[in-house]
């Protein structure tokens, strides 16, 4: 049990829903183990509060808050300094409040993605091949952000909303490319690896119909719905003998820099957070 002091860092995660959020489970355990007098907690928050309440926290009351789901694209607007990576993303799933009053935003999901595909498909290499990736969102524009950063080259959007990702393409610059779901079948023709970037496969929603069959044999898949783990979309990869990547790997991936922030040090070695997450998740 976490002992609450008068000195206690207090950081947290604002989402809306929250309640079944792992990253509660990830900072505790990290705190309790470097024995940092620290506490996470999550925020219910509602989207006509959400300003209010990140306005409320200026001055450092509250070192720093994750941002989730629908809160990432408003968390930038509101902040006072963005680092590059949270602007190419166009959305913040970290902001620290400083002592003087700002808010700095911050963007850790592609740093989880590069870590995830470190962990789970050591070989591979983020500039030996394009890379394929479904969606358009705060989540793609981050992921196709880090993957140019890691030298990635060739980068294709394939989007429901054509225009969405042509949008990011003209963003991000000539190494992306925007296309329609229905281009699947070619453009994931010679790809190393395919990101699942949208919120379809989430619990009770149906998964995405692409012809994963039509990346080559190496091809690492990846899907960012951690919740079920194995989503509709990773169990098909793993059909048809691809490796995969999951999105729990890139939660703890995003959670590693958001607790450097928060609380000024690296979390500690030899904590099997993955393990409580799983439990969580009740598997
Ligand atoms: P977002 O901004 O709402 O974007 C959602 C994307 O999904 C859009 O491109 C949308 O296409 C597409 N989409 C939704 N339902 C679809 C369907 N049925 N068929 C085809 N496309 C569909 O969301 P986001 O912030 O980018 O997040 C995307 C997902 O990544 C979420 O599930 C989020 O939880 C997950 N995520 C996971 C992590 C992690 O650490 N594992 C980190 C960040 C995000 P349109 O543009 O056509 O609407």
């Amino acid at each position: 049990m976490t002992r609450i002091t008068g000195a206690t860092k207090v950081a947290g995660v604002v989402g809306q829903p929250i309640a079944h959020s792992m990253s509660p489970i990830l900072h505790n355990a990290w705190l309790a183990a470097a024995g940092l007098d620290g506490v996470y907690v999550p925020f219910a928050v509602t989207p006509e509060a959400f300003a209010a309440f990140v306005g409320g926290l200026r001055g450092g009351s509250v070192a720093g808050l994750n941002v989730t789901v629908p809160f990432k694209t408003q968390a930038l607007a509101l902040a006072d300094t963005v680092t590059e990576r949270a602007r190419l993303a166009q959305a913040a799933n970290v902001l620290v409040f400083q002592a003087d009053g700002a808010i700095l935003a911050d963007n850790t999901d592609g740093l989880g993605l590069l870590a995830a595909f470190a962990e789970q498909a050591p070989g591979f290499e983020p500039a030996a091949a394009p890379v394929a990736i479904l969606g358009a969102g705060g989540a793609a524009r981050g992921a196709a952000a880090a993957f140019l950063s890691a030298g990635a080259t060739d980068i294709r959007i394939l989007n429901r909303t054509v225009a969405r990702g042509q949008e990011l393409a003209a963003d991000l610059g000539p190494g992306v490319t925007a296309h329609g779901l229905a281009q699947a079948d070619k453009v994931f023709e010679g790809v190393g690896a395919l990101i699942n970037a949208t919120s379809a496969g989430l619990s009770g929603s149906a998964g995405l119909d692409v012809p994963i069959s039509a990346t080559p044999a190496t091809a690492v898949v990846m899907d960012m719905v951690y919740k079920p783990l194995i989503t509709p979309f990773l169990a098909e990869a793993r059909g048809l003998g691809r490796p995969t990547v999951d999105g729990l790997a890139m939660l703890i991936g995003q959670a590693i820099p958001s607790f450097e922030a928060f609380y000024g040090q690296t979390p500690p070695a030899g904590v099997d957070v993955r393990s409580l997450a799983k439990q969580a998740l009740g598997l």
